[in-house]
């Protein structure tokens, strides 16, 4: 039998603001999808934690035995500075200052955010469509929002009329705002705007001269707006109405606000039952963001290569760390949380190691049933990974008492509470089994042994010899760091 007919998953609807059971529109079937990255630069540690969680919530349905549709998009077009209806692409404007075509751009971040995602053990998402490769749709789209009379063209320009779409729907649903406070808050119309209303926003946007991502529309040579392309490609690979829409909380207004507005104009339904939203990942107090400068990169952690942590960090204990973290609240980086998670992992990871090594005994003195039901029910409670990982440490105990002799587990037990500390640890949090990736420990050793080497040949002011060690291993895809308390190494 599917696990999902015995697991109640419970889901934090951000829509009703409350925890509601988890029922999928089509028995046995979950439709999700969640907003991609901009690939204007370098996704950091902040979107990566978003991204994460939703890798979590995607392997737990898979584990619980849905056959999951997951789409998340690739934004190569429309996202405009500040959020706004106004600026430029983000996109473009890189394009522009380094003097290379947009798509160069496009194919430089998405590969780096791929290549982030295999580092750091993701799972491929079922679709991954761009906004670029689905302009048509958003054309045909947007011309279905203006037949309906709630959007209007001037200059070129085509926005989504907000009050007349409020006359009959809710604007405002999900991210609890009032179209009289937005009025009220949104500055005035400079004269510059083409927009009857100040909180209307754009389907489609006239290009200016210098914009250089343009298509030909019934209305101009111009763009989408950027939150016309969610709901296109939600609509087109999950239909009118799906399971499962998340992001960071930061999209509730105005992306999804506008995402509803939009796909309910065309539909006339709901367009999604369970929205999750992600609280933000903190680096000094302030929201992780690469317009503050305030960021850290994925990567960087794995090199070492930054000026924030004294020394390099596995990607199995970034994603530890996270885990530990509910997702709904705000999770503060530093080094020192890193060092914790570190000293957590390797505790957990020595005991899942010893797992084979024990023998069977004639009584458990470990309720394993009991614990794996805890275990379950943190995931069922919305997706609870610290809860789950307090659970994880109590088999570890156990684990750790059995090697001293002071518990015991039958067979049967053995066997249960292995497959289900596997379950969790690798399959559902996507831990990695940092030893069986080195090759049980040896390239580990050698590594070390050449840190030796390579200290006493400092020691003994032989630097050709000390850089020779360096450089080949950098070669190698082993870069070393010199920090207060020795040197330390990652692998790419
Ligand atoms: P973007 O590439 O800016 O469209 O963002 C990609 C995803 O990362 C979105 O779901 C954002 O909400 C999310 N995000 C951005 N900054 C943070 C942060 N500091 N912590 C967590 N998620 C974030
Ligand atoms: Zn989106």
């Amino acid at each position: 039998m599917e696990l999902y007919k015995e697991n109640q998953l419970k889901i934090y609807n951000s829509l009703t603001k409350s925890k509601e059971d988890f029922k999928p529109i089509t028995e046995g079937y979950v439709g999700m999808y969640v907003c991609g990255p901009t690939v204007y630069s370098n996704a950091h540690l902040g979107n990566v934690r978003t991204f994460m969680f939703f890798d979590v919530v995607y392997r737990y349905l898979l584990h619980l035995g849905y056959k999951v549709r997951y789409v998340r998009n690739i934004t190569d077009a429309g996202h405009l500075e500040n959020d706004a209806d106004e600026g430029e692409d983000r996109i473009s404007k890189k394009a522009r200052l380094e003097q290379i075509e947009p798509m160069e751009v496009v194919q430089m971040y998405t590969v780096d955010f791929h290549n982030v995602l295999k580092n750091y053990n993701f799972l491929p998402p079922s679709i991954e469509p761009t906004a670029t490769g689905h302009i048509v749709e958003q054309i045909e789209m947007i011309k279905e929002i203006i037949e309906k009379g709630f959007a209007y063209e001037v200059n070129g320009s085509v926005y989504f009329d907000v009050l007349e779409y409020n006359k009959s729907s809710n604007y405002g649903i999900l991210s609890g705002r009032k179209v009289e406070d937005l009025i009220h808050n949104t500055r005035a119309l400079d004269g510059q705007s083409d927009k009857k209303n100040p909180q209307d926003f754009a389907l489609w946007k006239k290009a200016d001269d210098r914009h250089i991502m343009r298509w030909p529309s019934p209305w101009s040579d111009g763009f989408p707006g950027w939150h016309l392309e969610c709901s296109v490609m939600s609509t087109k690979y999950l239909g009118e109405s799906f399971d499962i829409h998340g992001g960071g909380m930061d999209l509730k207004f105005p992306h999804h606000e506008c995402e509803i507005a939009q796909s309910q104009t065309c539909s006339g339904v709901k367009p999604v039952n369970y929205w999750m939203h992600t609280n933000m990942l903190l680096l000094n107090s302030q929201k992780m963001a690469k317009s503050t400068g305030n960021f850290i990169l994925p990567n960087e952690i794995l090199s070492g290569n930054n000026t924030i942590l004294s020394k390099a960090f596995s990607a199995s204990v970034v994603r530890f760390f996270n885990m530990q973290a509910n997702y709904r609240s705000i999770l503060d980086f530093s080094g020192e949380a890193l060092e914790a998670s570190e000293k957590g992992h390797s505790k957990l990871m020595e005991a899942v190691h010893f797992l084979p090594k024990i023998a069977a005994g004639k009584t458990s003195t470990f309720d394993v049933k009991n614990w794996k039901k805890d275990c379950y029910d943190a995931m069922n409670d919305d997706f609870n990974t610290p809860i789950l990982i307090s659970h994880l440490f109590e088999a570890v105990k156990v684990i750790n008492q059995i090697k001293e002799q002071k518990a015991s587990l039958t067979a049967e037990d053995l066997s249960e509470l292995t497959t289900t500390m596997h379950a969790f640890v690798f399959d559902v949090l996507g831990l990695m089994n940092e030893t069986t990736q080195d090759n049980s420990g040896k390239i580990t050793g050698v590594v070390e042994l050449l840190i030796k080497l390579r200290k006493e040949a400092r020691e003994n002011k032989d630097w050709a010899l000390s850089d020779q060690i360096r450089d080949e291993l950098i070669a190698l895809g082993i870069q070393l760091k010199d920090g207060k308390e020795g040197t330390t190494f990652s692998i790419n």
